[in-house]
C-alpha cells in the first residue's frame, strides 16, 4: 500500500469502532507516534545541552501536553491561555518558554508569578513592560531577545516569519542596541537569544542560515561582556503531507549540532508540527454525493471550521477511506457544509465513494483541532487518543448550547 492510501499509524476497525462510539467528525491521534516523534528528537541531541519545548499552538489538548510533559517536554506558549493549559497537563512551568509580539501584562504578571524559563521578547516596547511587572512583583523576569535573522524560509508566506518584512521579532541590526538596553534594566536577567524563522520548512539551509546569522550575534554580545546560556532556534520542521520530502529529524539536529560545537550553548528548540502533525487524522462521514455537469461533490460532516488549512493556505492533506471500495475510482472534491465556496478539504481526489463511507483526512494532528471555530454554529469536533491500541475520549463534542451560553438577549 502506498503511503498516500495508507491509514498508518491507525486501522480500520479502530477508526470504525471511533466513529460508531463518538461519532463523525472527530479528531483521532496515536499515543505511539506522538511520544516517538518525540523520542527521535530527543535520541538526536543525546549529549547536547538541550530542551525541547513543544509549541502548543500546533495542538494544545490537555491529554498531548500531558504525554509530552511525562517524556519530560517544556513548552513553548504565545499566551496566558496556552501557559494554563500547561500547567492544568501537569508540565513544568519552569521548562516554558513565552513568544508572541503581543504579550499583555495579565499574561506576564502571570507568568513572572508561575517562574517560566524565559520571555522570548519581541520589541523594545516588551522589554520595559517586563521589566515593569517584574519590579512591582519584586522579581527578576529571564529574557531572551527574538532576532529576525532576514533568512527566507521558502515556505507559504503566512507561514514564514523570519522575513525584515515580518512583525515577528527584532532587526538582526538593532539587537545588539536592544540587549545593551535589556543588560541595563534592573528588572531583567538576560537568559538567551531565540529565533523562529517559520513553519512547515522542508530543506535544512534555511535553519543553518538563521543559526549563522544568530551565532555571530552571540559573539558579537560575547565582545561586550553580555554571555548567554541558550540559544533557541524555534520550530518550523515541516512534515510530509502528500509529496514533500522533509529533513529527517536527525539530519537536522546534526546540522545543527555541528554549528553548536565547542560553543557551551543550550540549545532550545520548539518543535511544533514535526511532533503532532503525522499523529492524527480527522475522521469524517460522506453525507451526500452530489454529481455535477463540471465537476462531482462530496458532502462529508467535517468542513473548514474543522480543518481551516485548505482553504487559509491551499494546504493539501490525503484523503483516505477507512473501507475502500473495490469499484473504480472517480474524482471528487472533497467539500464540507459551510457556507463558503473555500469551504473544501480535498480538490480532485480519486476515490470510489458511498455516502455513509468513513473517510480519513490525514497529516491533522498539527493546526487543525487548534485553528477550529464554530463558524456556522458548528460544535467543534470530538478528540480521540489511541493509547496502546486502545481509543480513549480526550475531548468530548461541543454541545449546541454551550454554543451561544455566553450570549444575552438584550430584554
Ligand atoms: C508556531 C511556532 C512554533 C512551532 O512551529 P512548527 O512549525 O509547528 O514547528 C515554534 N515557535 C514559535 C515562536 C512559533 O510561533
Amino acid at each position: 500500500m502506498s503511503f498516500a492510501t495508507s491509514l498508518l499509524p491507525f486501522d480500520a476497525d479502530t477508526l470504525t469502532l471511533i466513529a460508531d462510539r463518538w461519532d463523525t467528525p472527530c479528531y483521532v491521534y496515536d499515543a505511539r507516534t506522538l511520544t516517538d516523534n518525540y523520542l527521535r528528537f530527543e535520541q538526536a541531541l543525546t549529549n547536547q545541552p538541550h530542551q525541547l519545548c513543544y509549541a502548543v499552538k500546533a495542538n494544545p489538548s490537555l491529554a498531548i501536553l500531558q504525554l509530552f510533559a511525562r517524556l519530560g517536554a517544556g513548552f513553548d506558549v504565545v499566551s496566558g491561555g496556552e501557559l494554563q493549559r500547561v500547567v492544568a497537563a501537569g508540565g513544568d512551568p519552569n521548562k516554558v518558554v513565552f513568544s508572541g509580539v503581543g504579550k499583555q501584562t495579565d499574561e506576564i504578571a502571570l507568568a513572572l508569578s508561575l517562574g517560566i524559563h524565559c520571555f522570548n521578547v519581541e520589541s523594545e516596547s516588551e522589554l520595559y513592560r517586563i521589566n515593569r511587572i517584574a519590579g512591582e512583583q519584586g522579581q527578576h523576569a529571564p529574557v531572551s531577545l527574538r532576532v529576525n535573522p532576514d533568512v527566507d524560509a521558502k515556505t507559504h508566506p503566512y507561514i514564514s516569519t523570519g522575513l525584515k518584512s515580518n512583525k515577528f521579532g527584532v532587526a538582526h541590526d538593532d539587537a545588539l542596541r536592544l540587549y545593551q538596553l535589556a543588560a541595563s534594566l534592573p528588572h531583567l536577567v538576560l537568559r538567551g537569544i531565540d529565533c523562529h524563522i517559520g513553519s512547515q520548512l522542508t530543506e535544512i539551509a534555511p535553519f543553518v542560515d538563521a543559526l549563522d546569522r544568530v551565532l555571530s550575534l552571540v559573539d558579537a554580545l560575547a565582545e561586550y561582556g553580555i554571555v548567554l546560556q541558550h540559544i533557541d532556534l524555534g520550530g518550523g520542521l515541516g512534515i510530509r503531507y502528500h509529496d514533500e520530502t522533509p529533513p529527517h529529524v536527525e539530519a537536522y539536529i546534526a546540522a545543527l549540532r555541528e554549528r553548536l560545537a565547542g560553543r557551551g550553548l543550550t540549545l532550545l528548540l520548539e518543535p511544533g508540527r514535526a511532533l503532532v502533525g503525522n499523529a492524527g487524522v480527522l475522521l469524517t462521514r460522506v453525507e451526500y454525493l452530489k454529481p455535477g455537469a463540471e465537476k462531482q461533490f462530496a458532502v462529508v460532516d467535517a468542513a473548514m471550521n474543522d480543518l481551516m488549512r485548505p482553504a487559509l493556505y491551499g494546504a493539501y492533506h490525503d484523503i483516505v477511506a477507512v473501507h475502500p471500495r473495490d469499484e473504480a475510482p472517480q474524482q471528487w472534491e472533497i467539500v464540507g457544509p459551510v457556507c463558503e465556496t473555500g469551504d473544501f478539504l480535498g480538490h480532485d481526489r480519486a476515490l470510489a465513494l458511498a455516502e455513509g463511507d468513513l473517510l480519513a483526512i490525514k497529516s491533522a494532528g498539527a493546526y487543525g483541532m487548534s485553528m477550529s471555530s464554530q463558524y456556522n454554529t458548528r460544535p467543534r469536533a470530538a478528540e480521540v487518543l489511541v493509547l496502546a491500541g486502545q481509543p480513549v475520549l480526550i475531548r468530548q463534542r461541543e454541545s449546541i448550547a454551550s454554543l451561544f451560553e455566553n450570549e444575552r438577549l438584550p430584554d
